[in-house]
């Protein structure tokens, strides 16, 4: 019986991680999704990449799923004359028109309504949030003025964050359009989206996918604004995933409220039966070192208890020195805790018997706890659209997860969903021959060995490509 995890490991590509040989590497060891960073990443070389991993993908007979990840607004400080310092006290003007080179007494920002949407009292927090400062006044036309909370060095284009400030920026940038423009035509599997406040956010992204596209690319929210939190219950409606970007938050909230806020989005990312992944300084001293801290492992375990579809690698795999051994270690420690029976797993069945799909939504919540009960080896669906597999995924069943679609444009992207591997079929026939053909394939494989009982989950006729309405049991 093939052991393979379930919970999907992401890893960001950059310098460290662009080549075919270190790609392969990374992907033998575990990695199922690849993370374009558009902060970065120029045109010419995400087309050279996106290549590179599909042909891979072809050697090795994977499906490895591609995010498109969009910058967003990302605030940004000027250039900086070398050793500029702000102390504790020390008031600082700050514009916002005009691109001065700053000092210990002045600095310009990429924003140029900042002193239009800033009001006093509220906080700029400059590079991580290494350095505090708060509005004492603003002119409301180009400058601030503001006092230094928390000092320390200032060096040019370091990002800064406004956790208090209602921005008046859109979200989808100048360039986030470009970027996206460009995803779309190189067919990646995800987009996501960065600093989402509210659904129109997404709504608008969605419209850019729209004109560009036939097929409506799935879109991730990355959860990063106190704003976003506030409007969870919205966001998750017209997302089709979930990122807890704890870097930005993090900054943008006190860490300690981090945790929750985490378990949290877990937990209503499931009940919304769509996929969530946990990002940022996961492995963080694997950039340098061979090992990881004692923490960091703990914390990728914990997020994986959590019920986290996917942990996610940043620098460590974009710019460390350890690409390929950073997933080898995120693998093992994955192995280690995700079958254990201390993870608590949503049971509860789905209530919204209004909707149009409920039946379908049913039939796989039933087949997952059966597949507990009699202890089946794998549960296969047929589907076009992926419906069920996020159906099915969302329960945690102790099986594999095996799809089978004629659908191409999601084989690679349901490799980001826990426990799903997918496989391109396009029999459809008897229902009778189709279930024997995929078994046949899931045994060839190695998912399933003689004697194992698996559920397959298809739709009557299946010549019509229906909902799902058919759970049958077999045994290989
Ligand atoms: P980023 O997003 O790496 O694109 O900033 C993740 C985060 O903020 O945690
Ligand atoms: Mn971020």
């Amino acid at each position: 019986m093939k052991k393979i995890k379930k919970t999907k490991i992401i890893a960001t590509i950059g310098p460290a991680s662009s080549s075919s040989e270190i790609m392969e590497k990374m992907m033998i060891e575990g990695v199922d999704v690849f993370r374009i960073n558009f902060s970065h990443a120029k045109h010419d070389e995400v087309k050279k990449v996106i290549k590179r991993i599909r042909n891979i993908d072809k050697k090795l007979s994977l499906n490895t799923a591609i995010i498109g990840d969009l910058q967003g607004p990302k605030l940004r400080i000027g250039k900086m004359r070398k050793n500029s310092s702000f102390k504790i006290g020390d008031k600082i003007t700050i514009d916002c028109k005009s691109q001065l080179v700053g000092n210990s007494k002045k600095l310009y920002v990429n924003y140029k309504n900042l002193a239009k949407d800033i009001n006093e009292g509220e906080k700029i927090l400059l590079d991580d949030g290494k350095i505090i400062l708060k509005t004492l006044s603003t002119n409301k036309k180009n400058l601030i003025d503001a006092e230094v909370i928390q000092g320390g060095e200032v060096n040019s284009n370091k990002g800064f964050n406004l956790p208090n400030t209602k921005i008046s920026l859109s979200p989808l940038t100048d360039k986030d359009i470009k970027d996206a423009v460009l995803a779309i035509k190189e067919n990646v599997d995800w987009l996501a989206l960065s600093f989402v406040r509210n659904k129109s956010d997404i709504e608008n992204l969605h419209k850019i996918i729209d004109k560009y596209s036939e097929y409506r690319i799935p879109v991730i929210s990355k959860i990063e604004k106190p704003e976003a939190i506030k409007n969870i219950d919205e966001i998750i409606k017209v997302s089709s995933g979930l990122m807890v970007a704890r870097g930005d938050l993090g900054v943008e909230l006190p860490s300690s409220e981090i945790p929750l806020i985490q378990k949290k989005l877990v937990a209503k990312a499931k009940k919304e039966r769509i996929p969530i992944i946990i990002a940022t300084q996961m492995m963080e001293s694997m950039m340098e070192s061979i090992n990881p801290s004692r923490a960091e492992v703990n914390d990728v375990a914990n997020s994986v208890m959590d019920g986290a579809d996917a942990v996610m690698l940043s620098g460590e795999t974009s710019v460390g020195e350890h690409p390929v051994e950073v997933i080898k270690t995120m693998s093992s420690i994955i192995n280690k805790v995700e079958n254990s029976n201390l993870i608590s797993i949503a049971s509860k069945k789905p209530k919204d018997q209004k909707s149009e799909r409920y039946i379908t939504k049913s039939i796989c919540f039933s087949a997952a706890k059966m597949a507990n009960d009699i202890k089946a080896k794998a549960i296969s669906t047929l589907t076009n659209s992926g419906y069920t597999a996020f159906q099915i995924s969302s329960w945690r069943p102790s099986t594999h997860i095996l799809v089978f679609t004629s659908n191409r444009r999601i084989l690679n992207q349901l490799n980001l969903l826990w426990g799903v591997k997918a496989f391109f079929y396009d029999g459809f026939q008897t229902t009778d021959r189709t279930v024997e053909e995929i078994n046949k394939i899931a045994l060839d494989n190695k998912y399933l060995q003689k004697g194992d009982k698996v559920i397959n989950l298809t739709s009557m006729p299946i010549d019509k490509k229906g909902m799902t309405n058919t759970l049958r049991i077999s045994e290989i």
